[in-house]
């Protein structure tokens, strides 16, 4: 599960991670009021306005704008609510902008002339040392994915040890590499220790701040203050059973409307690029089915579990679903009844296709429990299912799918 920025930084916030105070609109008409209420409460005039949308790249899209005036404010806002977002992460036909959040904005003390110190910290599992680890680096900010591709030695690695997690000496040893300097040092590194401790708090896939970022020196930070201004998390959807403050921020307007409609009906859905749906019961066999699939030449569509105890209504839904994507010109149903009874499925089928009416070749391989009644409720509903093809093996389903796609 994901979530938008500003809850992001209120994440932070609780954590103890300074972030600056913004406001969320979704009213391009509340922008210059809000632009007023943070600068004024922040003793500075430059604010700046962010779509929040789960896609990243905003800021090379345009949709971070750093502005000095009510009226600038309101100017982008109105950008950004009336055009849809286009960055590396959305495709082509860019993402509707629906929030905004007014912040205020942070001056960027300078490294060099001309280049503002951004830094990227972040916490992620490593799968090749089975570790959780902290990534850092001191050339953050909208060019990272360049910098750890380009220069793979810029990008900081240190592995959390599982049992007593991340140590402030692993911090401080980071935090120097990272260059901070005098009083910043333990700044950044008090900010990598509460990092850690969200993740772990929060049950995060991914908790990153990037940039994190230094102000120039005032009274009360002489050196400085290390603040972040942007971040980002992914939570493990398997531990949001325990985390009810965490559910009630998901936003599913974000997500990708089948995959939550699935859900809803118990069902793990993921789309795919593909143009073969895919139907089956159980994650591994799903896998399987994909992999045979690819082996034959094809592109999976979907990767679609009904799960185990899925009603003839479920199925229904699934091919709904399946049939939701415009790329999807052939369908392969493969399932091993274990729990789940070949003849619910057959059922399931010979209903959707009276609901919905497939146009398109769907492929039948079941096996297991009720196989007989499942292939006799097919075979009795021939008629209905025109394009039909039953399939004895994997190997011969896959086959035929292809086939039938071209
Ligand atoms: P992203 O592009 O989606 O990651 O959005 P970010 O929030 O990271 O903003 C992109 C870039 O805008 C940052 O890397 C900064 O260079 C700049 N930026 C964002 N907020 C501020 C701010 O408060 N002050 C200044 N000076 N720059 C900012
Ligand atoms: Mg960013």
């Amino acid at each position: 599960m994901k979530i938008h920025e500003y809850q992001a930084r209120d994440l932070l916030s609780a954590f103890g991670i300074p972030v600056p105070a913004g406001q969320t609109i979704t009213n391009a008409n509340d922008a210059a009021n809000a632009y007023t209420e943070v600068t004024q409460a922040a003793g500075t005039d430059l604010a700046v306005v962010k779509a929040q949308v789960f896609a990243g790249g905003r800021g090379k899209a345009g949709f971070v704008k750093l502005v000095r005036s009510a009226a600038d404010a309101t100017a982008a806002a109105d950008f950004m609510l009336s055009n849809k977002m286009v960055s590396v992460q959305t495709g082509p036909e860019g993402l509707d902008v629906n929030t905004l959040l007014v912040a205020a904005g942070v001056d960027i003390a300078d490294r060099a002339p001309d280049t503002p110190d951004e830094y990227y910290i972040a916490i992620t599992t490593d799968r090749n040392t089975r570790r959780n680890t902290l990534i850092a680096s001191r050339e953050g900010g909208v060019e990272i994915e360049q910098v750890a591709a380009d220069t793979p030695e810029l990008i900081i690695k240190q592995p959390i040890n599982p049992q007593i997690g991340l140590q402030p000496f692993q911090a401080n040893e980071v935090a120097f590499k990272l260059g901070f300097k005098g009083k910043q040092v333990r700044q950044a590194a008090m900010i990598m220790l509460k990092l850690s401790e969200l993740y772990h708090a929060k049950d995060c896939s991914l908790a990153e701040i990037n940039p994190l970022v230094v102000t120039p020196p005032n009274d009360t930070y002489p050196d400085g203050q290390v603040i972040a201004i942007d971040a980002k998390f992914n939570f493990d959807d398997n531990a949001m059973f325990r985390h009810k403050d965490l559910q009630a921020l998901a936003d599913p307007t974000e997500e990708n409307p089948a995959e939550v409609e699935a859900a809803k009906h118990g069902m793990s859905y993921i789309a795919l690029d593909g143009n073969i749906g895919c139907l089956v019961n159980g994650a591994g066999l799903a896998m399987a089915t994909m992999d045979t699939i690819k082996l034959y030449d094809g592109e999976p569509a979907n990767f679609l579990d009904v799960g185990g105890s899925a009603t003839e209504e479920a199925v229904t839904e699934a091919f709904r679903i399946i049939l939701s994507d415009a790329a999807v010109n052939g369908i392969l149903v493969n399932i091993f009844g274990g729990i789940m009874r070949c003849d619910i499925i057959a059922q399931g089928i010979v209903n959707a296709a009276k609901s919905i009416g497939f146009s398109v070749p769907l492929v039948v391989r079941l096996e297991g429990t009720n196989v007989e009644a499942g292939r006799k409720i097919l075979e009795d509903a021939a008629a209905d299912l025109p394009t039909l093809q039953a399939a004895g093996d994997l190997g011969d389903a896959a086959q035929k799918v292809v086939a039938a796609v071209g």
